[in-house]
């Protein structure tokens, strides 16, 4: 009996309509989702000339019957669903029924396929049957694409370089492999692999094989459950800051989704840790009942809408943020520095030899490469350069591809080379890997790629956060100042230098915040009242914020037109810049889009921390170094400035032994 199923058209309308097949990447991602549907635990996905040429995805799932293999080519025929209650419990990737057959329909297209007994081989052209037999062949499903738009030059010519479209394909590739770390994949362009992971379900495993051993072991596991949401993943520790959003990866159910709600509270639960202007690399799973998510939403399925969308967020910014809330988060100074420092160098020095690409988001594209380089089957190597616009509806670039050669790397070195390192380097089987990679031999710059049957173990390879109750900076002995702006201090475990403006900076906020969250009625008078004016459009608009403005500790009273006067503030305003301070409030508001309270609190208090802080160029007595060490260890978040700078750094006594050569 086959399994496959024509929907009638009823249930086919309600399924959101839309081509899939726009290029080579959306091929590679319809047929790996199915292979995955199929219960693959081994899928390869084997590319030429970024799939113009070829793609082959093959994969040991469960197989198609023989009556069910041509039906698979038509439209709105699956598996998957079969009535409309099913359209909401969708618990597999595929459900529409139409990527076979639009794939089928511009390629030619090869299939062989069993379910365990025998095998079927069909052969399509632009989806006409030229042969269907039977086959030896084992269980599972092998589809070769050729010759992709061979028949719609149209879209051919919207093809971009290869460079863009490989960018894509292991942009898909990688977000498969980090939602199903239970499978294995494989992906190998022209010969090369790129990308292998061992399929152990161990998530970690897959981060470190896409962005390579030291980050993923900068990443900390976290965990949450709600009555409706179970959430698992891994945070990076906030001294790993990218440059785009790119590197935050979030799954629901096990697909690979975009929810720009969802970003935001992750960065809302790194709160201050992060600098203003980058983002962490997470990867998030969601799992929760499917009757809370629509995926019928759009036809890549990549956008979805989420039932409870908020209790989802809040619970994940919680997490986030608690997880942060047991670690030292002190980075390693000195020693360590220079050596990661040497490591990018070296890593940044390679890149000029490596026939790889950088990340494309994060590089300025000198030309653009003539489309007219497609002409029909033959696609012929562009002398590479890079277009940098992609289409709407093209996947955002979430790390860096490879196979071609460049002249530039990018701005961001340190963004990219991980994890081209990784994806090249990487590997369970050392034998198989091309020797592309120069400087892997010489050691010093290398990611440290796993060998087949090695597992990561973050215990084991010493993961760099301490785990403490209580107060997260152990308690520090001032040794002096320097320049007026660095504080040093010691301990048993070695040495520490604490920006004292950003140290400054960070207990004034949390005070400032803490009384900016609840003005009180005793306010200080003015000796001279403060007038202020504004414009007609200003004067409406602070008009409309007035009650705002007071739950920040700002009192204007009319004073004709378009003008105000405030005769008191609270006690707590920075002394001797009340004026300022209120002015800047003001300002904050007239900024604003839609004066959000909690935001407008927030800036206040960093906007205020700012005013009262020690500038650089102090000098500090010992005991005021004490006395700021100490305030600086009863904060919530010691680490970071308010704009998410680092405070404290830490060379260990062992790296200073080590420096002095007393160890070797
Ligand atoms: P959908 O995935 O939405 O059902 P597709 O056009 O992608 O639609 O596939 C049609 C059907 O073909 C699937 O429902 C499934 O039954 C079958 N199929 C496709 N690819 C595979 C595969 N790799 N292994 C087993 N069955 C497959
Ligand atoms: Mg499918």
């Amino acid at each position: 009996m086959g399994k496959i199923i024509q929907l009638d058209d009823a249930l086919s309308n309600k399924i959101a309509a839309g081509e899939v097949v726009e290029r080579p990447a959306s091929v590679v991602k319809e047929l790996v989702e199915n292979a995955i549907d199929a219960g693959s635990t081994i899928i390869e996905i084997e590319i030429e000339e970024a799939g113009l040429v070829k793609i082959r995805i093959s994969d040991n799932g469960e197989g198609i019957e023989e009556s069910d293999v041509p039906l698979a080519f038509s439209r709105h025929a699956t598996s998957k669903i079969k009535n409309e209650h099913d359209l909401f419990r969708i618990r597999t990737l595929g459900f529409r029924g139409e990527a076979l057959p639009s794939i089928a329909s511009v390629s030619k297209l090869e299939l062989v396929t069993s379910t365990g007994s025998d095998g079927t081989r069909l052969i399509l052209e632009g989806n006409k049957v030229v042969t269907l037999e039977k086959c030896a062949a084992s269980t599972g499903t092998d589809i070769t694409i050729t010759d992709l738009f061979y028949n719609t030059p149209a879209r051919l010519k919207y093809m971009k370089s290869v460079h863009t479209e490989l960018g894509n394909i292991t942009d898909v590739t990688n977000r498969l492999a980090l939602a199903h770390p239970e499978v294995s994949l494989r992906l190998i362009h022209n010969g090369r692999k790129l990308l292998h992971t061992n399929g152990n379900g161990d998530e970690r495993q897959v981060l470190a094989a896409i962005y390579g051993m030291n980050i993923a072991k900068k990443m900390i596991p976290i965990q949450a459950e709600s009555l409706d949401f179970t959430i698992k993943g891994y945070i990076a520790l906030p001294e790993i800051t990218r440059a785009s959003r790119n590197y935050i990866s979030t799954m629901i159910n096990g697909r690979f989704i975009k929810n720009y709600p969802l970003v935001k509270a992750i960065q809302e639960g790194y709160h201050t840790l992060l600098p203003i202007g980058r983002y962490p690399i997470v990867l998030l799973n969601i799992n929760m009942d499917p009757i809370l998510v629509d995926v019928n939403v759009h036809p890549s399925k990549l956008e979805v809408r989420i039932s409870k969308e908020q209790e989802l967020n809040a619970l994940v910014a919680d997490t986030i943020r608690a997880a942060f809330k047991t670690k030292e988060l002190i980075p390693a100074g000195l020693i360590r520095e220079k050596a990661e420092k040497r490591k990018s160098e070296q890593a940044a020095f390679d890149l000029d030899h490596l026939p790889v690409q950088p990340p494309v988001k994060e590089y300025q594209a000198p030309d653009s490469m003539p489309i007219s380089n497609f002409t029909g089957n033959t696609f012929s190597h562009p002398s590479i350069s890079i277009r940098e616009e992609q289409s709407a509806e093209a996947p955002e670039r979430m790390s860096p591809a490879a196979g071609f050669s460049i002249q530039q790397h990018a701005a961001d070195a340190d963004s990219g080379n991980a994890s081209i390192r990784s994806q090249i380097e990487e590997s369970w089987n050392k034998e198989e890997l091309d020797p592309i990679f120069p400087a892997a031999e010489d050691g010093g710059a290398a990611e440290v790629p796993l060998s087949e049957g090695e597992s990561f173990n973050a215990q084991d390879e010493g993961i760099g956060v301490v785990e403490t109750t209580g107060c997260r900076v152990p308690p520090l002995y001032p040794i002096g100042q320097m320049h007026g702006t660095y504080i040093f201090a010691q301990n048993e475990r070695g040495l520490y230098i604490i920006d004292q403006h950003a140290a400054q900076e960070r207990i004034k906020y949390e005070f400032f915040k803490e009384k900016v969250g609840r003005v009180e009625k005793e306010l200080q008078e003015l000796l001279v009242p403060i007038t202020l004016e504004y414009s007609t459009d200003d004067a409406i608009k602070i008009e409309e914020n007035r009650v705002e403005l007071e739950s920040v500790g700002v009192f204007l009273e009319p004073f004709g037109i378009n003008s105000y006067i405030v005769k008191a503030h609270p006690q707590w305003f920075p002394k001797g810049e009340e004026k300022e301070t209120i002015e800047e409030m003001i300002e904050q508001v007239l900024a604003m889009k839609r004066v959000d309270i909690k935001k407008l609190r927030e800036e206040a208090a960093i906007m205020m921390s700012c005013k009262g802080s020690i500038k650089a160029n102090r000098h500090l007595r010992n005991d005021e170094i004490q006395a700021l060490l100490d305030e600086l260890r009863r904060t919530s978040d010691p680490f970071t400035c308010p704009h998410g700078r680092p405070i404290i750094i830490h060379t260990s006594t062992y790296d200073l032994e080590k420096m002095f050569k007393r160890i070797m």
